[in-house]
């Protein structure tokens, strides 16, 4: 543990288009943090080694949130691995680098719940860690989510820098794709059901059996699990940051059509993998320190479906293409 974060401090924040970012920029903006530091894509490509050190060397940067990464749901991860294993090891590797080259001593990097094994003991905690195999639909993302937080330890060990790791579970929230062939399940069935009510459709269709359990955390809570952590000078380490419950995916579809108005039937699509069985993460670590998630699901849903049908209102979304 070492001293809370400087109000003044120059943070950039690296994917802050996305779900994570934004949270981030928003949080961080509430909490009074006025230099916040953002690239667009175009303005700065992560994968472009020479490109980062130049902002790295120009910016000053005191503190970096690292929530730039090539993500998706099991679809576009089994579908594309090879995009999701060397983006995000080039994001990593760069932005890494550079950020210690820089004199950067606070980075917080995101990774995911998939980077533990599949046949995990049930809640995951941070240990089980590399104990055994991967599950096969997201591999190369989680390869190179390892390879991102074994940068930090090994930073930290060798240069003395103060990188943190973040693995949080499946995430939702304002700003997340919806677009169903590289979604995630919740923004997926949210659009499913939203687009079957308008529709006056008699069903609805899932993938897989339904049976798998998962874990869902607003963003806004992995935004505040952030500053937390930043706030309270944690120095190092791994840190799962969930809600410490889950439910099947046949739950979270029967608590999305509610929450959408859609009253038909689900139907189950057996041709689609169900990936790993269950993914509850033990949040016990960031509990003892005093950090607890306080967006119900529900609650959640409900938000983000208002966020979802405001930003993609009329005829906007793209037709349903599964
Ligand atoms: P995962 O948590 O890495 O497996 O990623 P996803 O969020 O994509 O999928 C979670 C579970 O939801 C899997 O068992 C999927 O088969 C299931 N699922 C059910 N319907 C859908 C859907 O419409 N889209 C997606 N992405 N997953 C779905």
């Amino acid at each position: 543990m070492n001293s809370a974060m400087n109000r003044q401090a120059r943070i950039f924040v690296a994917g802050h288009r996305g779900m994570v970012g934004s949270a981030l920029v928003r949080r961080l903006a509430a909490e009074g943090y006025p230099n916040v530091v953002t690239r667009t894509h175009a303005e700065l490509d992560l994968t472009d080694q020479a490109a980062v050190n130049r902002f790295f060397e120009s910016e000053r940067i005191d503190v970096v949130l690292l929530a730039a990464a090539r993500v998706g749901g099991i679809f576009a991860n089994a579908s594309r691995p090879a995009e999701f294993i060397y983006e995000n090891l080039a994001i990593e590797t760069n932005v890494i680098h550079a950020a210690y080259r820089a004199k950067v001593e606070r980075l917080v990097f995101f990774g995911s719940s998939c980077i533990y094994p599949k046949q995990c003991p049930q809640p995951i905690r941070e240990e089980y860690l590399l104990t055994s195999e991967l599950e096969p639909t997201n591999d190369a993302y989680a390869i190179a989510k390892i390879a991102g937080l074994k940068l930090c330890e090994a930073y930290n060990r060798e240069y003395g820098t103060q990188y943190v790791s973040l693995m949080p579970t499946n995430l939702y929230g304002p700003n997340d794709n919806y677009d169903l062939n590289s979604s995630h399940v919740l923004p997926a069935l949210l659009r499913k059901a939203h687009e079957a009510r308008r529709d006056g459709a008699a069903t609805l269709t899932v993938w897989g059996s339904g049976t798998p359990r998962r874990e869902f955390l607003h963003v806004d809570d992995l935004a505040a699990a952030t500053l937390f952590v930043l706030e309270h000078g944690v120095t190092e380490g791994l840190f799962n940051v969930g809600v410490g419950e889950d439910l099947s995916i046949r739950e979270l579809a029967e608590c999305i059509c509610k929450v959408a108005g859609f009253e038909g039937e689900l139907v189950f699509d057996a041709s689609k993998p169900d990936g790993t069985p269950r993914k509850l993460l033990d949040v016990s670590r960031l509990a003892q320190m005093g950090w607890r998630a306080t967006i119900g699901l529900e609650e959640g849903i409900a938000a983000t479906y208002q966020d979802f049908v405001a930003s993609h209102s009329g005829s906007a979304a793209p037709a349903l293409h599964a």
